[in-house]
Protein backbone atom coordinates (compact mmCIF):
# COMPACT_ATOMS: atom_id res chain seq x y z
CA UNK A 1 0.00 0.00 0.00
CA UNK A 2 1.15 3.54 -1.02
CA UNK A 3 1.95 6.03 1.50
CA UNK A 4 -1.22 8.49 0.48
CA UNK A 5 -3.40 5.99 1.04
CA UNK A 6 -2.07 5.12 4.26
CA UNK A 7 -2.49 8.91 4.94
CA UNK A 8 -5.22 9.84 3.75
CA UNK A 9 -7.95 6.49 4.19
CA UNK A 10 -7.45 6.73 8.13
CA UNK A 11 -7.82 10.66 7.92
CA UNK A 12 -11.18 10.19 5.77
CA UNK A 13 -12.29 7.58 8.35
CA UNK A 14 -11.61 9.98 11.01
CA UNK A 15 -13.27 12.87 9.72
CA UNK A 16 -16.30 10.41 8.40
CA UNK A 17 -17.19 9.38 12.12
CA UNK A 18 -16.20 13.05 13.93
CA UNK A 19 -13.57 10.84 16.05
CA UNK A 20 -12.96 13.52 17.92
CA UNK A 21 -15.09 17.57 18.15
CA UNK A 22 -12.48 18.50 20.35
CA UNK A 23 -9.51 17.95 17.75
CA UNK A 24 -9.30 20.91 15.31
CA UNK A 25 -9.35 19.35 11.27
CA UNK A 26 -5.73 20.76 11.12
CA UNK A 27 -4.35 19.27 14.48
CA UNK A 28 -5.86 15.60 13.09
CA UNK A 29 -3.90 15.99 9.50
CA UNK A 30 -1.02 16.89 11.56
CA UNK A 31 -2.06 13.25 13.91
CA UNK A 32 -2.07 11.98 10.51
CA UNK A 33 1.66 11.60 9.60
CA UNK A 34 1.96 9.25 12.39
CA UNK A 35 -0.02 6.57 10.31
CA UNK A 36 3.49 6.95 8.46
CA UNK A 37 5.62 5.88 10.78
CA UNK A 38 5.35 2.69 10.79
CA UNK A 39 7.20 2.55 7.13
CA UNK A 40 10.35 3.80 8.75
CA UNK A 41 11.67 0.41 9.45
CA UNK A 42 12.82 1.06 6.09
CA UNK A 43 15.73 2.60 7.08
CA UNK A 44 16.91 0.45 9.91
CA UNK A 45 17.11 -2.90 6.69
CA UNK A 46 13.96 -5.04 7.34
CA UNK A 47 10.43 -3.78 6.21
CA UNK A 48 7.94 -4.78 8.08
CA UNK A 49 9.57 -5.37 11.46
CA UNK A 50 9.33 -3.43 15.16
CA UNK A 51 7.44 -0.88 13.58
CA UNK A 52 4.40 -2.64 12.16
CA UNK A 53 4.13 -4.50 15.55
CA UNK A 54 0.64 -4.14 17.48
CA UNK A 55 2.09 -4.92 20.52
CA UNK A 56 4.87 -2.25 20.29
CA UNK A 57 2.07 0.57 20.12
CA UNK A 58 0.16 -0.21 23.17
CA UNK A 59 3.72 0.21 25.09
CA UNK A 60 4.44 3.70 23.55
CA UNK A 61 1.31 5.35 23.14
CA UNK A 62 -1.11 3.55 25.13
CA UNK A 63 1.13 3.13 28.53
CA UNK A 64 1.50 7.07 28.90
CA UNK A 65 -2.13 7.09 29.10
CA UNK A 66 -2.38 5.62 32.49
CA UNK A 67 -0.10 8.83 33.80
CA UNK A 68 -1.40 11.40 32.08
CA UNK A 69 -4.57 13.26 33.63
CA UNK A 70 -5.05 16.07 31.73
CA UNK A 71 -7.91 15.02 29.14
CA UNK A 72 -7.18 17.09 26.26
CA UNK A 73 -3.56 15.42 25.92
CA UNK A 74 -5.01 11.96 26.98
CA UNK A 75 -7.31 12.53 23.54
CA UNK A 76 -4.20 13.51 21.69
CA UNK A 77 -2.55 9.91 22.56
CA UNK A 78 -5.60 8.01 21.82
CA UNK A 79 -5.71 9.87 18.13
CA UNK A 80 -1.70 9.05 18.16
CA UNK A 81 -2.77 4.92 18.70
CA UNK A 82 -5.38 5.26 16.36
CA UNK A 83 -3.49 6.40 13.41
CA UNK A 84 -0.57 4.27 14.39
CA UNK A 85 -2.73 1.04 14.44
CA UNK A 86 -4.57 2.02 10.93
CA UNK A 87 -0.85 1.17 9.44
CA UNK A 88 -0.82 -2.07 11.14
CA UNK A 89 -4.30 -2.88 10.15
CA UNK A 90 -4.02 -1.70 6.21
CA UNK A 91 -1.01 -3.41 5.96
CA UNK A 92 -2.14 -6.58 8.02
CA UNK A 93 -4.52 -7.20 5.06
CA UNK A 94 -2.03 -6.08 2.54
CA UNK A 95 1.45 -7.84 2.34
CA UNK A 96 1.52 -8.75 6.11
CA UNK A 97 2.50 -7.69 9.73
CA UNK A 98 4.56 -9.35 12.79
CA UNK A 99 1.44 -9.93 14.75
CA UNK A 100 3.99 -11.55 18.09
CA UNK A 101 6.82 -9.38 17.02
CA UNK A 102 9.46 -8.92 19.45
CA UNK A 103 8.75 -12.77 20.34
CA UNK A 104 8.43 -14.09 16.93
CA UNK A 105 9.31 -12.77 13.59
CA UNK A 106 6.76 -14.35 11.57
CA UNK A 107 4.62 -11.92 9.64
CA UNK A 108 0.82 -12.81 9.40
CA UNK A 109 -1.04 -11.20 6.18
CA UNK A 110 -4.62 -12.14 5.66
CA UNK A 111 -5.53 -13.00 1.32
CA UNK A 112 -8.66 -12.53 0.45
CA UNK A 113 -9.80 -13.72 -2.99
CA UNK A 114 -12.65 -13.30 -5.21
CA UNK A 115 -11.83 -14.39 -8.87
CA UNK A 116 -14.51 -14.92 -11.81
CA UNK A 117 -13.40 -15.68 -15.38
CA UNK A 118 -15.70 -14.16 -17.99
CA UNK A 119 -15.86 -16.14 -20.69
CA UNK A 120 -19.48 -17.70 -22.81
CA UNK A 121 -21.23 -16.41 -19.08
CA UNK A 122 -19.07 -15.64 -15.72
CA UNK A 123 -17.80 -18.48 -13.97
CA UNK A 124 -16.43 -18.40 -10.53
CA UNK A 125 -12.68 -19.15 -10.81
CA UNK A 126 -11.51 -18.86 -6.87
CA UNK A 127 -12.93 -17.79 -3.64
CA UNK A 128 -11.00 -18.08 -0.66
CA UNK A 129 -9.64 -16.41 2.62
CA UNK A 130 -5.81 -17.62 2.90
CA UNK A 131 -3.36 -17.12 5.84
CA UNK A 132 0.38 -16.53 4.45
CA UNK A 133 2.98 -17.17 7.14
CA UNK A 134 6.54 -15.44 6.04
CA UNK A 135 9.44 -13.95 7.58
CA UNK A 136 10.61 -10.20 6.87
CA UNK A 137 13.14 -9.52 4.26
CA UNK A 138 15.62 -6.87 3.99
CA UNK A 139 15.72 -3.93 2.22
CA UNK A 140 18.18 -4.18 0.03
CA UNK A 141 17.69 -3.83 -3.69
CA UNK A 142 14.19 -3.71 -3.30
CA UNK A 143 11.83 -0.82 -4.71
CA UNK A 144 9.03 1.12 -2.92
CA UNK A 145 6.47 2.34 -4.45
CA UNK A 146 5.57 6.00 -2.88
CA UNK A 147 2.53 7.31 -4.81
CA UNK A 148 0.12 4.79 -6.53
CA UNK A 149 -3.44 5.28 -7.78
CA UNK A 150 -5.66 4.32 -4.93
CA UNK A 151 -2.83 6.93 -2.65
CA UNK A 152 -4.43 9.76 -5.34
CA UNK A 153 -8.04 8.58 -5.27
CA UNK A 154 -7.82 8.49 -1.59
CA UNK A 155 -6.20 12.25 -1.41
CA UNK A 156 -9.16 13.72 -3.73
CA UNK A 157 -11.66 12.24 -1.64
CA UNK A 158 -10.13 13.90 1.36
CA UNK A 159 -9.93 16.93 -0.23
CA UNK A 160 -13.73 16.28 -1.07
CA UNK A 161 -14.72 15.39 2.19
CA UNK A 162 -12.92 18.36 4.01
CA UNK A 163 -14.04 21.08 1.48
CA UNK A 164 -17.97 19.88 1.89
CA UNK A 165 -17.07 20.43 5.80
CA UNK A 166 -16.03 23.88 5.60
CA UNK A 167 -19.01 24.54 2.77
CA UNK A 168 -21.08 23.74 5.38
CA UNK A 169 -19.51 25.64 8.46
CA UNK A 170 -19.65 28.35 5.96
CA UNK A 171 -23.73 28.35 5.28
CA UNK A 172 -23.99 27.94 8.85
CA UNK A 173 -22.10 30.75 9.83
CA UNK A 174 -23.83 33.15 7.09
CA UNK A 175 -27.03 31.75 8.42
CA UNK A 176 -26.12 32.43 12.04
CA UNK A 177 -25.36 36.34 10.64
CA UNK A 178 -28.40 36.46 8.80
CA UNK A 179 -30.36 35.61 12.10
CA UNK A 180 -28.58 38.42 14.13
CA UNK A 181 -29.49 40.94 11.96
ZN1 LIG B 1 3.78 -0.51 6.17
Amino acid sequence: MDLLSHFFLPLIVAYAVKLDQRVSDKQLFLLAFLGLLADLDVFFGVHRLGLHSPLLVPVCVLLPFFFIKDEARRTYLVLAAYFLYSHIILDFFNGGVPLLWPLSRISVDINFSFIVKLESGISLEKIALEVITKLPTTVEDKEFSLVKGPGIVTGLLYLFVISSKWQNNWKKRRKNKEGVY
